[in-house]
């Protein structure tokens, strides 16, 4: 039985038809218990469609308002590292903000293409001098020892900001592994410089046409000196909290005027900001946003993106040809073999030495090939 009792509004009854003898019941009455009466609310509809209409001019009018914020203060973003993914993003990046990069390479032509500007890694103290955000996009391997290297760099970068008040910069980085950087950013940066870690999960062949709906993964890590995330998180709970936000600010904005929040000095909040405006670039662009503490991150991707990378690199062994009786399915498997092996051995390695939970997956994929095989085995003992 429908029943809405929610308000006055003038209400049906509708006595069900017994059903014809031998007659098959249709979608609809197969849901309805036939020995109820369905009570239709008439307004119900128009009230809902009054409403999403309501939603719909608040969203227009909060990314009006969103969209004047962000252009208000278009960020400067430094690269480090712009090679083939570097230079991918950066593209992008470019769009929202002023690009510098710096890297072992000359990229001086490839970033002014994207109306930007390349520092060479000799002179790192000019490239922080610049930026609002820092993201490292080199490789999983080079990591520590790029970061470790700059650090001097960073340090007088640091004393140059507090003398003149100045907060930042927000470090990123891009590798697929997250605790791993996590870690080396939060033992070696100065407690001044805030750190988000991310993880694009796409590159630029799945990427070519756009991110739109593409995920992308992170964790505001500190900001001010403060840990924001660390413990493991429920993903639903934190997608109900940021929906209610939403909702809360869209409704004050409207109105013209927000709630006094929490006091937060104010490089905390420049620092919250700088973090927003990064993400909005993202955001804008239509990733599929996932918050996720980094611990979670590397477990999911051990079972999946490494697992992924792995039974490619197994199959890679095999010499595998198309041949005249291919199937859908192995077309797939050769499609898998070729962009797996196509990456750099660097970044597979990477996965697997920079990720805790990698070693399992390798024990679990042998122990599941010994399984498969025994219960072949079995079967022919039963039945021969
Ligand atoms: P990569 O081989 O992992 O990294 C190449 C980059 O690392 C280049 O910018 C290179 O600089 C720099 N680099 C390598 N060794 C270095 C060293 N010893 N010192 C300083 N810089 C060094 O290939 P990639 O595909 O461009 O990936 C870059 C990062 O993005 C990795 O951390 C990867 O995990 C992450 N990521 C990649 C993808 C993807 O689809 N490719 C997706 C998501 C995340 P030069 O060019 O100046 O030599």
């Amino acid at each position: 039985m429908v029943t809405f009792t929610e308000d006055d509004d003038t209400k049906f009854i509708i006595d069900e038809a017994p059903l014809a003898q031998g007659a098959e019941p249709d979608a609809y009455d197969s849901w309805v218990d036939p020995k109820e009466k369905v009570v239709l609310n008439a307004g119900r509809l128009q009230e809902l469609k009054k409403k999403e209409k309501e939603l719909q001019d608040l969203l227009a009018l909060l990314r009006i308002e969103k969209n004047k914020e962000l252009e208000l203060k278009p960020l400067t973003i430094g690269v480090v590292g712009f090679g083939n993914f570097g230079q991918f993003i950066s593209k992008t990046f470019s769009r929202h903000a002023k690009i510098v990069a710096m890297s072992r390479s000359d990229y001086s032509a490839q970033a002014k293409a994207m109306n930007g500007t390349y520092v060479p890694l000799s002179n790192p103290d000019r490239f922080f001098a610049q930026v609002d955000v820092v993201v490292f996009m080199v490789s999983i391997k080079s990591f520590e020892s790029t970061l470790r290297n700059l650090l001097p760099a960073i340090k007088n970068d640091q004393r140059r900001r507090k003398a003149v008040g100045e907060s930042g910069p927000l470090f990123a980085d891009v590798l697929s592994v997250k605790e791993y950087p996590r870690k080396i950013m939060l033992d070696l940066l100065p407690e001044g410089c805030d750190v988000i870690c991310t993880h694009p999960m796409f590159g630029p062949i799945s990427g070519k046409d756009g991110w739109a709906d593409l995920k992308f993964i992170y964790e505001k890590t500190r900001c001010n000196g403060k840990l924001l995330k660390g413990e493991r998180t429920s993903m639903s709970s934190l997608r109900k909290q940021r929906v209610t936000v939403a909702g809360n600010q869209a409704r004050k904005l409207v109105k013209g005027k927000y709630d006094e929040q929490p006091e937060e000095n104010s490089s905390e909040k420049e620092g919250l900001d700088r973090m927003e405006r990064f993400l909005s670039i993202w955001e804008e662009e239509g990733c599929h946003m996932e918050e996720m503490t980094c611990k979670d991150h590397d477990m999911f991707a051990a079972k999946s993106q490494f697992i992924t990378h792995l039974m490619g690199r197994v199959l890679g062994k095999q010499n595998l040809m198309p041949t005249p009786v291919d199937t859908k399915g192995f077309e797939s498997v050769l499609a898998l073999t070729h962009s797996t092996n196509a990456d750099s051995f660097d970044l597979f390695y990477g996965l697997y030495k920079y990720n805790n939970y990698a070693l399992d997956t390798i024990f679990s994929v042998r122990s599941g090939i010994d399984e498969v095989v025994d219960d072949l085995r079995r079967m022919e003992r039963e039945y021969f």
